[in-house]
């Protein structure tokens, strides 16, 4: 799910690499490309509007993390405030002091209503909460018999006085029945239509009124996209729900629903359906969903290990030397030791966005590549290494290290090269301080 978003997102990230810090002008193609995902995503616009103010202020607002380019940070900006878009934890149900709680579902037809209803009974069950289903869609015949087929199935009682009794009495009476059964808590199907209908509205508000919920969830097919706005915003303004479950994000769905119903709102997504079945449906966790949104590896994790790794006087010492020019082979084993105690470079390139689609071969050479420098630069002597232009003055030097680490002398020459016009160019640009931009100095 959620692929196409992911794909524009990481194009996003995109254009911001290679540049070193966020500044405003490289931030607008960016957030531009963060703004087409979200509407092509069906998101609301005014949602998108909001999101997109907030992510540029903290962005520009953003203290430069070292080891952690720009585009990286951005995109855990967005990750963010995904989160904070969705909420921030999952939100349980509600569960009243004095049995039973009284949870009423509501939403349009063939949003997955009676099936959520079974799915939430069965969770309950799960949970060591006994349930009720009661049935006040009368307008459907087969929707009654539907809850009570999902019943049987999973060993919870339904309540129902068929199709020729009042909604809003049956709801009444379900709730009595709850109380007399001793059940944990009961669950109220309703009647759905396949538009907002003002006489369905009022019917739901009477139920609502007389059973008094603890929770009132609106029932939203995530593959409604751009509807999800306008349908939340008219069952808030006109029943007031207090959260919503999400259906059918198993399907081929876009992101828009998940992000627009909290917005609208305020009140949080409480569940997913992720499937036809009973047992299909799982507690919303809206950092999940930000990461799967993302489809951004791990960028996180590497964002956060960078943070724990840095040793930042470290990073001044490096700096400085790069400064003062005597920036030497011992500082560059160091910043190659400061990558390995990040993790393996296969593990650190999987975690970068866009990297994840390297091939594992990209990756074992980068390894390898980093091995055979490690190599070279072991069999320097110490005087070699703090003074790389004794190398490259002598072929003798370069013969002796090429033996001594099992490689070519052509090797070795690249890697002086390559080392050379490395420091030339972090000199020229005044700061270095890139620890771990340098996978390979080989060849
Ligand atoms: P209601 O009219 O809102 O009560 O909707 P139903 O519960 O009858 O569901 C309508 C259709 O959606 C049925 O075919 C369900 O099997 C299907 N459905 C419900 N929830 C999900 C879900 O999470 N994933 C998928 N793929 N289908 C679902």
């Amino acid at each position: 799910m959620f692929d196409a978003l992911a794909d524009r997102l990481e194009d996003a990230w995109k254009k911001l690499r290679g540049q070193d810090k966020i500044s405003e002008s490289n931030i607008k193609e960016a957030l531009q490309e963060v703004r087409r995902a979200l509407l092509a995503a069906d998101v609301n616009l005014q949602v998108v509007r909001g999101f997109i103010k907030d992510v540029e202020q903290k962005a520009l607002g953003a203290d430069v993390i070292t080891g952690v380019n720009p585009g990286q940070q951005f995109i855990k900006i967005v990750y963010d405030e995904l989160v904070n878009l969705m909420g921030e934890s999952n939100v349980p149900l509600a569960q009243a002091d004095q049995a039973p709680t009284v949870i009423l579902m509501a939403g349009l037809q063939g949003t997955g209503k009676t099936t959520a209803t079974a799915k939430l009974a069965l969770y309950l069950r799960k949970e060591n909460r006994s349930a009720l289903m009661v049935a006040t869609d009368v307008y459907r015949p087969a929707a009654i018999d539907q809850l009570k087929t999902l019943g049987q199935q999973i060993d919870v009682p339904v309540f129902d006085l068929g199709s020729d009794a009042n909604p809003v009495e049956i709801a009444r009476q379900g709730v009595e029945k709850a109380k007399e059964l001793g059940v944990d808590t009961v669950l109220i199907d309703t009647a759905g239509r396949l538009q907002i209908d003002p006489q369905m509205m009022a019917e739901l508000a009477q139920i609502k009124q007389v059973v008094n919920p603890d929770d009132t969830l609106l029932v939203v097919d995530a593959m409604t996209g751009q509807e999800a706005a306008n349908l939340t915003h008219t069952f808030h303004e006109q029943i007031g729900i207090t959260g919503a479950i999400l259906t059918k994000l198993d399907g081929d769905t876009r992101g828009g629903a998940a992000l627009s119903v909290r917005q609208i709102s305020g009140q949080p997504i409480k569940f997913v359906g992720v499937g036809e079945k009973v047992e299909a449906l799982q507690p919303f966790y809206p950092d999940r969903l930000a990461s799967r949104i993302l489809n951004m590896g791990d960028v996180l994790t590497l964002v956060e290990k960078a943070q724990e790794a840095i040793d930042v006087g470290d990073v001044e010492k490096l700096q400085n030397k790069i400064l003062e020019a005597t920036f030497d082979f011992d500082d560059f084993i160091k910043q190659m030791r400061f990558m390995k105690n990040m993790g393996s470079l296969g593990g650190l390139l999987k975690m970068i966005p866009g990297m994840n689609k390297l091939s594992s071969g990209d990756i074992e050479k980068g390894e390898k590549e980093l091995k055979r420098t490690e190599a070279m630069i072991s069999s320097m002597t110490t005087e070699e290494r703090k003074n790389p232009d004794l190398l490259a003055k002598s072929p003798g030097r370069r013969r002796r290290i090429a033996q001594g680490s099992g490689h070519s002398e052509t090797d070795v020459s690249k890697l002086i090269t390559n080392f050379t016009k490395m420091r030339t160019m972090m000199q020229q640009m005044g700061m270095g301080g890139m620890p771990g931009g340098m996978p390979g100095m080989g060849a």
